[in-house]
């Protein structure tokens, strides 16, 4: 059986110049020599355990065929792409459960008394290893999909959790509203995953992040309900809501959100500059009083591959032109997009690039992905890692970990490059964004071991292991055990532990 194992295979391919560009700057040859497909052959759910599930679940609730057990059972983190395509999945899912939320309650229950574990599956994007199986212990994953409902109240919404974030977006458009979080898998995640890791958008200058936009929660557990009061704030020690929040599926089923609205904004304002290194951009971000929506810089190499891969139609030739002049040909872009007036940045050492540069970033907003899918099909590896900074400390974040890349490159002999953007930026300081592509043998082994230098890195400079990919099974070796063990005792007897 051969499944899909990219994001958003199929639908995302786009960016080909940029590809293109990629390919002739580092001399890769990029030949489709991988269909993104994985083979994923196992044995079928044993009579036993199907008839045990159907003791308590209507046939219309269960699913066991091995495509959905499988693609129930991995997420869309490189290293999870490299597991699949070498056939490293060793463990899937029995069974996938697909509750309505007036059966939530008993199936976890019922799952329970019969002695299984469960994973939740909301859209699948999680790059964290969350969905990962390892124990040897009869298994479901819980899927969401059924969690349907947008309820629009004065200043918030109930929503379901299994929405996806365009459904749920829809949904609050056509009261004129907006729920504010646009990460870059805003089409296939779900409200539930964005709670469950703690998830942020692209507009999180101005809307922060779930932890800001959850007003409550309705979670079910084995034990029973967990109900935020829908108030706008209280007072009584843990809520539900931060029991929910950045759990990864293992405190309760969050079935419905209460999530802040905001007023459509009445226009959208597009702006960019190119500063003279990354650096000076980096001290002009730090010096803005008021932060736009949307404020991504991006690094000299990032820039360049912005710039000079997006094609070459005669305004893009136009618009070199222009910077050769001003002698940016090379720097650091910076697009800025804010809500309802104009937005100017700090321009010493910076020249204005328009609003070109900007639109097209929104454009490509949630298809940029596609560039991994062409590269991974190329026998490239491409993957991300995140951190957060305080603005003493964002420079040495960046260069040491640029540097310890460039030195495990030396050492292990591989092909590969790093680039790197700031986005979502706070007062006290930045998330930088890393994009990395790699091209070696062994590559599920190597990809490990360069993650496990690049989060050090972060860390050893000050920044935390991940900004806001979530804990999962890949981040445990960085926390501290104190602090896991806390989490760890909140967790749902069916949805936590060895799984
Ligand atoms: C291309 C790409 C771009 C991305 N961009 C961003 C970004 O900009 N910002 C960002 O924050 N993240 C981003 N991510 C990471 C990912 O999209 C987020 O972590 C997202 O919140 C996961 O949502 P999901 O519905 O896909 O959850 P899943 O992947 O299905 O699950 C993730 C975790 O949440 C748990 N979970 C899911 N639903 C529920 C529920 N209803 N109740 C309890 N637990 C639940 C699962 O058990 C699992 O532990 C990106 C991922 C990809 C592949």
């Amino acid at each position: 059986m051969k499944v899909p194992v990219l994001y958003g295979q199929g639908e995302m391919e786009g960016f080909r110049n940029e590809v293109e560009y990629i390919s002739k700057k580092f001399s890769w040859n990029l030949s489709e020599s991988w269909d993104g497909m994985a083979d994923a052959e196992f044995p079928d759910t044993p009579d036993e355990l199907k008839a045990e599930l159907l003791s308590f679940l209507g046939p219309e609730e269960v699913d066991f065929s091995p495509e959905e057990r499988y693609r129930h059972s991995l997420g869309k983190s490189s290293p999870e792409i490299l597991m699949a395509k070498h056939g490293r999945i060793t463990r899937i899912v029995d069974a996938v459960v697909f509750p309505k939320e007036e059966r939530a309650q008993q199936i976890l229950y019922d799952l329970l008394q019969h002695g299984f574990r469960a994973t939740i599956y909301g859209g699948g994007t999680s790059v964290s290893g969350s969905l990962l199986l390892s124990g040897k212990e009869k298994t479901v994953s819980i899927d969401t999909r059924n969690f349907r409902k947008f309820i629009a109240k004065n200043h918030f919404a109930i929503v379901g959790s299994g929405l996806r974030g365009a459904e749920a977006e829809r949904a609050a458009n056509s009261n004129r509203l907006t729920l504010g979080n646009f990460p870059e898998s805003f089409i296939h995640s779900t409200i539930g995953g964005w709670v469950a890791t703690k998830a942020t958008g692209q507009e999180s200058n101005y809307y922060g992040g779930m932890e800001n936009l959850t007003l409550g929660v309705k979670m079910e557990t084995s034990g029973g309900i967990l109900q935020d009061d829908l108030v706008p704030r209280e007072s009584v020690g843990i809520q539900p809501r931060d029991l929910a929040l950045g759990s990864d599926g293992r405190n309760g089923l969050i079935t419905e959100v209460a999530m802040k609205t905001f007023p459509l904004p009445d226009g959208r304002y597009y702006n960019s500059r190119i500063y003279n290194s990354f650096y000076d951009g980096i001290t002009s971000l730090s010096r803005m009083k008021i932060f736009p929506v949307v404020a991504r810089l991006s690094d000299e190499k990032e820039t360049e591959f912005a710039l000079m891969g997006a094609g070459d139609s005669a305004a893009l030739k136009l618009f070199r032109g222009y910077l050769k002049l001003r002698r940016h040909s090379k720097g650091s872009l910076l697009v800025i997009v804010n809500n309802n007036r104009a937005v100017l940045p700090v321009r010493k050492n910076s020249i204005s690039t328009g609003s070109g540069p900007a639109k097209s970033w929104e454009n490509g907003r949630y298809s940029r992905p596609g560039i991994a899918n062409i590269l991974w099909k190329s026998g490239l590896v491409p993957d991300t890692l995140e951190t957060s900074a305080t603005w003493e400390n964002i420079w040495a974040v960046y260069a040491e970990t640029r540097k310890a890349f460039y030195s495990f490159r030396q050492a292990k002999g591989f092909q590969g490059e790093i680039m790197a953007h700031l986005s979502h930026l706070y007062r006290e300081g930045a998330c930088i964004y890393f994009t990395f592509i790699i091209r070696g043998e062994s590559e599920l082994e190597l990809l490990q071991e360069l993650r496990d230098v690049l989060i050090r890195s972060f860390m050893a400079n000050g920044g935390s292991a991940t900004h806001h990919h979530g804990k999962g099974r890949f981040f445990l070796p960085y926390m501290d055990s104190l602090l896991l063990k806390a989490q760890e005792s909140y967790s749902d007897p069916l949805l936590g532990g060895e799984r």
